[in-house]
């Protein structure tokens, strides 16, 4: 049976992924432009779907949606699929590929189908008995999912049930092929712990094991960023001490408080500055990320975020901006961006002409 991976922009490491677990069940994951073979799949995200939707439902094979959009949209998408993988893909795909290549009729846990509907998942993928990105993409995937529940986020949604890590035999298993280390992660500093609470000496240990001297370590950096209650002396003396990064990248999103709280954020601005002086004191440069234009912002809340724009801006931190996007699946999915304050368009277009801004500053109007 051949099988197809459709390629888009945006889902290479979810191709990674894929194609690594699909390799364990010998199955191997062609790259087309378009649906072909027996089987094509498509990882839909907010930005690819609405164009996927049509040629999906045109296709002459067997088509498997998956992916953020698909698992929050499942009752659309399989109007147009013949399958969706609901989260995770790497134990359903095959088990779906190796069903369908049987002729079998019986549900598979972790699809729907638009006559079956949804069967919910049965297993929640263990770290260390899938490869990590490292073959693919240079990354290795040393955690995945999040116990926050930001409300612009679909990574909670989409691997429900906390966090999960890779061990670290397995990561150093994955490094041996690398010479630059670099990491996937929701939080590079909450490896081995339950994501609230840090466990630094496994951080320690993790990146003490993986040193080597024709390997350069970056931890903390895209894409993985850290979050802000983070930032302790202790984790930032593990970066100066094991890794050749840097620049410390994390979140604080808003200038204002009352923001930051109806997103569930779980730490204030004043949490973020403190992160910020810690990483600069470090000899580090922040590299924080903002959003501008969450549908229940007031225009004195963005000012806010300007405002925290300028002052990290003069202390020296980089800045990484967005206008804000409703993502399936999340809380905020239905709502629509608020239109960004003439002073944020020109302190960002400001910003970004000395260099001191990157992200997506086309906030429409
Ligand atoms: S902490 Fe990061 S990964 Fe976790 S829910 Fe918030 S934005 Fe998403």
């Amino acid at each position: 049976m051949r099988v197809n991976w459709r390629r888009t922009p945006g889902t290479n490491n979810t191709r990674a992924v894929l194609s690594a677990a699909l390799g364990q069940a010998g199955i191997e994951l062609e790259e087309t432009t378009g649906p072909a073979g027996h089987v094509t799949c498509y990882s839909l995200n907010v930005a690819n779907m609405p164009g996927l939707l049509a040629e999906i439902d045109g296709a002459d094979c067997i088509t498997i949606a998956g992916g953020p959009s698909a698992t929050a949209c499942w009752p659309d998408v399989v109007r147009a699929a013949d399958y969706v993988v609901i989260g995770e893909g790497e134990r359903t795909l095959p088990r779906l590929l190796a069903a369908i290549e049987a002729g079998s009729t019986d549900p598979v846990p972790g699809t729907a189908t638009a006559t079956g509907g949804l069967v919910p998942p049965d297993n929640t993928v263990v770290l260390d008995a899938c490869p990590a990105f490292a073959r693919g993409r240079g990354y290795i995937e040393c955690s995945r999912g999040c116990p926050h529940a930001c409300a612009f986020c679909q990574t909670p949604r989409l691997f429900p049930g906390g966090m999960r890590h890779r061990s670290i035999d397995a990561c150093l298993e994955a490094s041996r092929r690398l010479g630059d280390l670099r990491f996937v992660t929701p939080n590079a500093f909450a490896y081995g712990s339950d994501g609230r609470t840090p466990r630094f000496e496994k951080v320690r240990r993790l990146l003490s094991r993986l040193t080597r001297e024709d390997a350069r370590i970056w931890f903390g950096t895209f894409p993985s960023e850290v979050r802000p209650e983070f930032v302790t002396a202790e984790a930032l003396e593990l970066v100066t001490g094991f890794c050749a990064n840097r620049r410390l990248h994390f979140g604080l999103q808003s200038g204002s408080d009352r923001v930051l709280a109806r997103l569930g954020r779980g730490h204030t601005v004043a949490d973020g500055l403190a992160a910020v002086d810690r990483t600069l004191d470090h000899g580090l440069i922040p590299v924080v990320d903002l959003i501008l234009g969450f549908p229940f912002e007031t225009d004195d809340e963005q000012a806010e975020t300007v405002s925290l724009a300028r002052e990290l801006a003069d202390r020296g931190c980089r800045l990484h901006v967005h206008g804000f996007t409703p993502l399936p699946g999340t809380p905020l999915a239905g709502g629509s961006a608020r239109p960004v304050i003439p002073a944020a368009r020109r302190l960002l277009g400001r910003l970004a002409l000395t260099g001191k801004l990157t992200g997506s500053l086309d906030f429409g109007g």
